[in-house]
């Protein structure tokens, strides 16, 4: 269950002077207190969602929102009042753009390190790859590499699910045959995305 909603949090006190209470018709001043309402999922804040403005008349204390004071009192408050919005509440959006960002980042750059991995294959290096089954992906992995070839062995297994590979890439899942592709085969095999993914530890 995810916890999410709103709250807001108190940014800013203040006295708004030589104003005219509404209420008791004094020339008084008023306390005003600003709060920042904000979404938040668990506790972490996520982006802000506006303001709301409080005052008090020092002189009889009956409380206003801003918007219910004549115009010539909120014109006056937000000439005197400076408050941005917090930073901390969009925390949240900052994490999430951050993952966002680390996400991208690593999957070019794995892309990139795939590239190289396919022109210079090691032992070690597992390819995911269609099976020969429909629908189903499979992993081989390289036994040893020639001037010219790369030898392979292939998993027993096959998974439905292409982002679940990892579950049966196992050592016991490898056979013992060992079957032998051309350099350039192996290329275009990843060209043509029957190799999928290449991982190396
Ligand atoms: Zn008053």
């Amino acid at each position: 269950m995810i916890f999410y909603g709103t709250n807001s949090s108190r940014l800013k006190d203040g006295q708004l002077p030589n104003v005219t209470c509404p209420n008791c018709k004094n020339q008084t001043s008023m306390t005003y207190t600003v709060f920042g309402k904000y979404a938040y999922i668990y506790w972490i804040p996520l982006f802000p969602m506006g303001k709301i403005n409080v005052l008090e008349c020092n002189h009889c204390k009956l409380t206003y929102k801003l918007k219910e004071l004549p115009e010539q009192i909120q014109r006056k408050f937000e000439t005197e009042k400076h408050t941005g919005v917090p930073l901390k509440h969009f925390t949240g959006l900052a994490i999430i753009l951050i993952g966002i960002g680390y996400l991208a980042y690593s999957g070019s750059k794995h892309k990139d390190d795939e590239a190289q991995f396919i022109k210079a294959p090691a032992i070690g290096d597992v390819y995911s790859v269609l099976s020969e089954s429909k629908g189903q992906y499979t992993t081989m992995k390289v036994t040893s590499v020639t001037q010219d070839s790369v030898y392979v062995v292939f998993n027993d297994y096959e998974i439905d699910k292409r982002s679940a590979i990892y579950k049966i890439d196992k050592d016991a899942n490898y056979g013992d045959y060992i079957d032998g592709y051309t350099k350039e085969e192996i290329v275009s095999l990843y060209n043509e995305k029957s190799i999928y993914n290449i991982d190396r530890n």
